[in-house]
C-alpha cells in the first residue's frame, strides 16, 4: 500500500544528516528542530500558530480540551472515519453525535449537521477523509450562526486546499478554530514513528494548546490546568522538516498516480471511481474505489493472488463499534456510512508508484472483471 523505504532512499543524505545532527546535539526533547519545524508548518499552512504533539489522536484530544467542554457536551462528527476522531471525544466524557456522510465525497454531509444540534452542542468536528476537504463553507457558516467551535481532523489532508465561495483559499487544518493532523508514517507527511500537530490563528488558543501539551503548565512546575504529556521528538521534527519541503511534490506524485487510475479504470461499470469535489483539491491519501455491484471480497482475493495489496478504510462505522455501544446507536441510523463500509476498497497509493506497477494493478483489476 505504501513504499516508505523507497521514498527514504531518494532523500537519504538529507535525512541522515538531520538525524545525526540531533544525535550529536543530545537535545532529544524540544530541541531547536521542533521550533524550526513548527515555524515551517506555519508558513506552509499560512497560519500563525502550529503546535506539535505526540500523535494525531493526542492532537484531537488536546484541541477538545482547549475548548473547555463540560462532561456531556456534544461533538458533531462523521461516523465514517478512523476511530481516533471519536475516541478523543469519548475519552473526555463528551458525547459523539453523528451526522451521516455524503455518498460521493464520503465527508460529513453539512445538511445533516443542523438537525442534530442541541443546546449541549459545543463543537463540529469534520474529517477531511481520504485527502479531500469537507464542505467547509457550510460548516463554518453553521458554526458561526450557532456560536459553535470547529475542529478539523486533517490527518489525511495535509496540503489539500479549499476554495470558499467568496474565492478565499485556505489549506486543510487552517480553516476551523483548531486544525489537527498526524505524522504517522503512512500519512502524506509522515515521520519515522509517531507525531502530530495542531494549528490555530487564535493566539490565546495557541497558548492554551501549547501549555496543555506541557502538563498544563506555562512556567515549569506551576500547573494552571490539567494537561497531558505529548511532544514531538526532536528527531521526528528534524526528519519532518526535511520531508515538508517535498510535501507538495509528494502530493503531486499521488495525484498523478490517481490520474492514471482514473483513466485506466474508468471503463469498468461495476466500479465507482473517487469523485473530485469542485471546492477542494484532492491529495489522495488513499485511492478508494466503491463497488457498484462488484463483489469486493472476490476482487480483493483476486488481487491478493497477484500480490496486489488492498485495504478497507473502514469496515465498521463508528456508531456500530462495539466499544461505543453505550451511545445507543443502531444499525440503520447512518445508512450512507454503513453502505460505504460495505462497499469501499482502497488500492495502493503512495509517492513511489511506477508506471509499470500502475499498469500491472490496473490490468489485474480489468482481468478480474473479465472473468
Ligand atoms: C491517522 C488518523 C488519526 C490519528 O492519528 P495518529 O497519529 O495515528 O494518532 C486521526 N484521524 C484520522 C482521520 C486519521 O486518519
Amino acid at each position: 500500500m505504501v513504499d516508505l523505504p523507497g521514498q527514504y532512499r531518494k532523500i537519504r543524505q538529507e535525512v541522515d544528516a538531520a538525524i545525526n545532527k540531533v544525535i550529536e546535539s543530545g537535545a532529544f526533547i524540544n530541541g531547536p528542530e521542533v521550533t524550526a519545524f513548527q515555524r515551517n508548518l506555519e508558513y506552509f499552512l499560512d497560519i500563525n500558530h502550529a503546535i506539535t504533539c505526540g500523535n494525531g489522536t493526542d492532537a484531537l484530544q488536546i484541541a477538545l480540551m482547549a475548548l473547555d467542554p463540560e462532561p456531556g457536551d456534544e461533538v458533531i462528527t462523521t461516523p465514517f472515519t478512523f476511530i481516533a476522531t471519536v475516541e478523543a471525544i469519548a475519552l473526555l466524557g463528551l458525547k459523539p453525535v453523528f451526522a451521516d456522510v455524503c455518498p460521493r465525497c464520503f465527508n460529513i454531509d453539512a445538511s445533516g449537521i443542523e438537525q442534530v444540534i442541541t443546546s449541549r452542542t459545543k463543537v463540529i468536528l469534520p474529517v477531511h477523509l481520504y485527502g479531500q476537504c469537507a464542505n467547509m463553507d457550510a460548516i463554518m457558516e453553521i458554526a458561526g450562526n450557532r456560536n459553535l467551535r470547529v475542529i478539523e481532523d486533517a490527518a489525511q489532508a495535509l496540503g489539500s486546499e479549499y476554495t470558499f465561495t467568496n474565492g478565499m483559499v485556505k489549506k486543510a487544518g487552517a480553516i476551523g478554530h483548531i486544525g489537527c493532523t498526524s505524522f504517522f508514517p503512512s500519512k502524506n507527511l509522515g515521520c519515522f514513528g509517531d507525531g502530530g500537530a495542531m494549528f490555530t490563528g487564535d493566539p490565546e488558543l495557541a497558548e492554551k494548546l501549547r501549555s496543555i501539551t506541557l502538563h498544563g503548565s506555562r512556567v515549569k512546575y506551576y500547573h494552571d490546568m490539567i494537561g497531558v504529556n505529548s511532544r514531538l521528538d526532536t528527531l521526528q521534527a528534524a526528519i519532518l522538516d526535511v520531508k515538508l519541503k517535498y510535501l507538495e511534490k509528494y502530493n503531486r506524485a499521488r495525484a498523478e498516480a490517481a490520474g492514471y487510475y482514473d483513466r485506466a479504470l474508468s471503463g469498468i461499470d461495476r466500479l465507482i471511481l473517487p469523485k473530485r469535489m469542485s471546492r477542494s483539491t484532492h491529495i489522495f491519501h488513499t485511492y478508494t474505489l466503491k463497488m457498484a455491484g462488484a463483489d469486493r471480497d472476490g476482487l480483493r482475493e483476486f488481487l491478493k493472488k497477484r500480490n496486489i495489496p488492498t485495504m478497507i478504510y473502514y469496515p465498521v462505522p463508528m456508531h456500530l463499534q462495539k466499544g461505543y455501544s453505550k451511545y445507543g446507536y443502531r444499525k440503520g441510523d447512518f445508512p450512507v456510512s454503513e453502505e460505504l463500509c460495505a462497499s469501499v476498497l482502497s488500492i495502493p497509493m503512495h509517492t513511489e508508484l511506477r508506471d509499470d506497477q500502475l499498469e500491472y494493478i490496473c490490468s489485474s483489476v480489468h482481468d478480474y472483471f473479465k472473468t
